[in-house]
Formats: structure tokens, C-alpha cells, sequence
């Protein structure tokens, strides 16, 4: 159990930074970066910026996936001889499809603190601007880039209820389009491009108007796509199983019993007598 503010302890922060606009960085943020004792950037030039812009000046090390092995031994070290280290990527929340996983397991594995500094991401900032259904959403990061591995990842969200954020860089996106409406049909979706920049735009459109966009794209993009709402047929499945798939979203089993009731047009006290000898027999 880690008690981050009560035990003091060697901690690594991760350290969520802006996707775009410089002025989206929290005061804690700062704070954290100019008080530890070293900061770790996907890239150092990019960090720079940042660096300049908030009058941050701590030893700088890069941290990306070449050397991310090495750094690891580095950054156990420095915790080792009770030091503070923040990581930051290049953009947005570190781990989040960029490097940062790896060195929070090791740091948690060898006893130390790790803190998240939240702030931009670009999944949530695609996600409220989407004006799609915000919860549950799935978050997919990067398909695969070879297309057959791609289509079975797809294929695997066919028939799933929840919202469906992707990221996918600009050169892909009129192939992952194309992709997303072969297998999951036509869809409501928006393309969240360049967020908290210049020229942010959102696209509200479906899939298949989004293939119009056979263009050359620029800038980066996040897919938000709507999930399957087509209305589910239950007659295949049983009271039981029925709530017991209401129990597993999270329903309790009153409210579960409810919702059965209510997709059945059935009274609840009918519903019950079902679920018992349904329970019964099995
Ligand atoms: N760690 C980052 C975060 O928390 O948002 C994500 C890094 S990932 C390597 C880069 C991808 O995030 C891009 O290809 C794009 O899909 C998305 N992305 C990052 N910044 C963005 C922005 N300003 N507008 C739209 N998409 C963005």
C-alpha cells in the first residue's frame, strides 16, 4: 500500500504535460518539476521549451525507448540515494501509448513511490469534445500496423456497447478508416485533430462520410467512434444470465432484477420467481 502524502518516501512523479497549448501545464506540475531533483523527457529538446517557458531548471536525461533499459538503472539509483525524479513524454500523460510503464512497475517493484501529476491527455480531451456517449469508453491506443492484425483487434470490438477512443497518426488515417468501416460498419464517430492548437478542429460525422478523407491529413489526430447501440436481443439468454450480466456492468442485484423486469416487460416479483428457479436448477 503506498500512502503517497503521509509516508515519505523516494518517489518517481509522473509528470502529465501539455498536448499542444503551453499554457496547459497545472501549478503543481511546475512545482514538482522545478523541486525534484532530476527530470527524465522522452525529448530533451522538446522539454526545452517547457523548460524555458516556466524557468525550470533541474538536470535533464532523456528516457525513450532506446535506452529505456539503462535509464531504468539510473533512475533506481538516484531513488536509492533518496533522491525525487520526475518523467514527462514528449506530450500529455507518460505510459499513455509513450514510454512510462516499465519504469513505474520497476519503481513500485523496488519499493518507492509513484506519484501521477494528472493533466492533459489526449484521449480525454477527444473523448468530451466527441459528443459520442463518455462512459464506458474503451481506449485502444495505436492498431497494429500490419492490417490483418489490425482487422482482429477490430473485429473483437464488433459488438461491444462502449465508445471507442484510437489513436493514429496522420499518414494511417484514411487506411484505419477504411478499416473501422469494414468491420464495424457505419457509425457515428469524429476525428479530434490538432487539440488545444491553432488549428484544432473536430469532425462530427460517421464512418462512412469519414471516407471522403482519402486526402493527404496533417497534424494529429484522435478517432473517437460510437459503439454498437444497436438495441440486443435477449432471447437466447436466461433470467439468470441475463442478471447476472446486469451484476458484472456493475448493478446491484436489486437494480439488476429491475432492469430485467423492465427489458422483459414483465413485473419484478415475476422476474424474481424466474431468477429462483433459474438458481435452483443450476
Ligand atoms: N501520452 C500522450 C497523451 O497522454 O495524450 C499520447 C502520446 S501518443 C505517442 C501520440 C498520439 O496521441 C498521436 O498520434 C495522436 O493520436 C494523439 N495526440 C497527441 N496530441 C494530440 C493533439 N494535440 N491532438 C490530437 N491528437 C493528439
Amino acid at each position: 500500500m503506498q500512502k503517497s502524502f503521509k509516508d515519505q518516501k523516494a518517489t518517481l512523479y509522473l509528470v502529465s504535460t501539455p498536448i499542444g497549448h503551453l499554457k496547459d501545464i497545472t501549478i503543481r506540475a511546475i512545482e514538482t518539476l522545478q523541486t525534484v531533483d532530476a527530470v527524465f523527457a522522452e525529448d530533451t529538446r522538446t522539454s526545452m521549451v517547457l523548460f524555458q517557458r516556466h524557468d525550470i531548471k533541474k538536470p535533464l536525461f532523456s528516457y525513450h525507448e532506446h535506452n529505456k533499459l539503462a535509464r531504468e538503472q539510473h533512475i533506481l539509483d538516484m531513488l536509492a540515494d533518496n533522491k525525487h525524479v520526475a518523467l514527462i513524454s514528449d506530450a500529455g500523460t507518460p505510459g499513455i501509448s509513450d514510454p512510462g510503464y516499465e519504469i513505474a512497475q520497476a519503481v513500485i517493484a523496488a519499493g518507492y513511490h509513484v506519484v501521477a501529476i494528472p493533466g492533459p491527455s489526449a484521449i480525454l480531451a477527444a473523448l468530451v469534445s466527441a459528443g459520442l456517449i463518455m462512459q464506458p469508453f474503451t481506449f485502444v491506443g495505436f492498431l497494429p500496423k500490419k492490417q490483418q492484425e489490425a482487422k482482429r483487434i477490430v473485429e473483437t470490438y464488433v459488438k461491444r456497447k462502449e465508445t471507442l477512443v484510437i489513436f493514429e497518426s496522420p499518414m494511417r488515417i484514411p487506411k484505419t478508416l477504411t478499416l473501422l468501416h469494414q468491420v464495424l460498419g457505419n457509425r457515428r464517430m469524429a476525428l479530434a485533430r490538432e487539440l488545444t492548437k491553432t488549428f484544432e478542429t473536430i469532425i462530427r460525422t460517421d464512418l462512412v462520410s469519414s471516407l471522403d478523407m482519402t486526402h493527404a491529413t496533417k497534424g494529429e489526430y484522435v478517432i473517437v467512434i460510437e459503439g454498437d447501440l444497436t438495441k440486443e436481443t435477449f432471447e437466447d439468454e436466461s433470467v439468470e444470465e441475463r442478471v447476472n450480466h446486469h451484476i458484472q456492468q456493475g448493478a446491484t442485484e436489486k437494480d439488476a432484477l429491475k432492469l430485467v423486469a423492465k427489458e422483459r416487460g414483465m413485473s419484478k416479483s415475476d422476474i424474481y420467481k424466474i431468477y429462483k428457479i433459474d438458481r435452483n436448477n443450476t
